[in-house]
């Protein structure tokens, strides 16, 4: 009995003590670990060495890779190292060729699976490539519209998970969205909506060399970095912390995502991760309150209300208030991707925890799916509230402009219109308001007592003048007069 109690102790020891050497970060890349902190205010130094993944009030999880750690360590703190949560056995397939979607594709079979849904619906799905990774994966998106293969004025929506390789609860599922939509355009009224209405980019996989980090066959061994074991989702521009918060360079990942988001304009995006259960909305890196913040609330709330409607309020998704948080209070991040969109793209970014287990059993996704297919649904319809339309010059060429909230916008809360169509939306808690609609060379347009309601768009289309703009009709009748003399 001795024995083994001290046969357990000797492993447990050894276990928590498990040294984090050079072979160590040869081996995993990274290292998950866990420590205590007794002051929240310590996480504003810690965030800016390590990934801090999760913080419950008293216990940090966080990431750290091979000179993070080390940096790390001089601070002192006492460790315990855990197991990757990316080591653990899956279940292999085609989850859309066994039509239950409750196993993992190959890389192979996940590139074929986003060239198939645009080959069986060619006009309403086109697969975009938006880079490729250190190890030569490719950062693949799915479009679904309604002339998929024209920019119409319809705003966009992103969706993307797995920018944290590991943690994979959104990723054949939004695999199966893509599917869904797909296969109910014209069927569903709802979804059928939201494909007229909108341009929707589903992007499943942001970081491919993470989930796949032990190769194209399983996503056993996914790591949260990249091939470089560097967080994606600190590599970002960071609003308060400059252009590389992290000290590193910007990553193949985070450059696809910076041109693409050049050459589309988002109205908003949702970006899946794992190891918590919550809806997460900005800002991340600074502890003032976004513009919008009532908006934020009104639609996390809606977001995580429906997840509770299809879970039965069995626990899911409930941490912090009720499934809902403000990024900095629950702790800030600098370089990840949600504040980048929402402060130097003027988009509307939700980072969304959908699982507390990171590398989730295939079985689970069906069930994830069941909690959060609606609310990924709902996500998308805000895009067809609040005001929005075109805006042109009077010969009815589409114009990009800035679009004012009056005495409400501050901290890059303004959004613009799009530059090829011209079409604008402005999502905003329900009131009335003022707008102005201000480009360089252009005279601007304040368009004053708009009311936004809930649950649909106010229609709102703009002509905007160049500054000294003098009507064709009247040029010609001017030039008429004179040659007439
Ligand atoms: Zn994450």
């Amino acid at each position: 009995m001795l024995k083994q109690f001290f046969a357990l102790f000797v492993l447990s020891v050894s276990l928590f003590a498990q040294s984090v050497d050079d072979q160590y970060f040869e081996k995993n890349g990274e290292v998950y670990f866990r420590f205590p902190v007794f002051n929240k205010l310590e996480l504003q130094e810690i965030t800016k060495i390590i990934s801090i993944d999760k913080f419950d009030g008293k216990m940090v999880t966080a990431y750290a890779n091979k000179d993070q750690f080390r940096k790390f360590q001089k601070v002192g703190y006492k460790v315990e190292v855990l197991p990757p949560p990316g080591d653990v056995p899956v279940e292999m397939g085609n989850p859309r060729a066994l039509g239950l979607w409750d196993v993992y594709p190959s890389y192979e079979t996940y590139v074929q699976m986003l060239n198939d849904l645009a080959a069986d619906y060619p006009n309403l799905c086109r697969v975009v490539d938006a880079g490729t990774t250190t190890q030569g994966r490719k950062i693949l998106f799915v479009v679904i519209s309604d002339n998929v293969n024209v920019t119409e004025p319809e705003p966009r929506f992103m969706h993307s998970s797995s920018m944290h390789g590991d943690e994979t609860a959104a990723f054949v599922n939004m695999i199966r969205l893509a599917d869904h939509l797909l296969a109910n355009y014209g069927v569903d009224p709802y979804i059928t909506k939201l494909v007229n209405g909108l341009e929707i980019w589903i992007n499943p996989a942001a970081n491919p060399d993470g989930t796949y980090r032990s190769g194209n066959a399983t996503v056993t061994g996914a790591r949260r970095g990249n091939a470089n074991n560097i967080d994606i989702n600190r590599n970002f521009p960071d609003p308060v912390q400059g252009q590389h918060p992290d000290g590193n360079a910007w990553q193949p990942e985070t450059i696809a995502m910076m041109n693409l988001s050049t050459s589309n304009y988002f109205n908003m995006s949702a970006n899946y991760h794992g190891g918590a259960e919550v809806v997460n909305y900005p800002w991340d890196s600074r502890v003032a309150r976004h513009a919008d913040d009532n908006w934020w609330q009104v639609i996390s709330r809606r977001y995580a209300d429906s997840v509770h409607f299809y879970c039965n309020n069995n626990g899911y998704l409930s941490e912090f208030n009720n499934g809902i948080t403000n990024g900095w209070d629950w702790y800030s991040v600098y370089g990840g991707r949600q504040d980048w969109f929402t402060y130097f793209k003027y988009g509307r970014e939700l980072t969304i925890e959908l699982s507390n287990t990171k590398l989730v059993a295939a079985s689970y996704m069906p069930t994830l799916w069941t909690y959060n297919r609606a609310s990924w649904l709902n996500l998308m319809n805000e895009l067809l509230s609040g005001v929005g339309g075109v805006v042109k010059s009077p010969e009815g060429v589409p114009v990009k402009v800035k679009v004012t909230v009056v005495s409400h916008d501050f901290t890059n809360s303004e959004v613009y219109s799009d530059s090829i169509s011209g079409s604008y939306t402005r999502m905003i808690f329900t009131a009335t308001y003022n707008l102005t609609f201000s480009a360089a060379g252009y005279d601007p347009v304040t368009v004053n007592g708009v009311v936004v309601a809930s649950g649909v768009k106010t229609p709102l289309d703009v002509t905007i003048y160049p500054v000294g703009w003098v009507p064709v009709e009247l040029t010609s009748f001017t030039s008429e007069a004179v040659s007439g003399e």
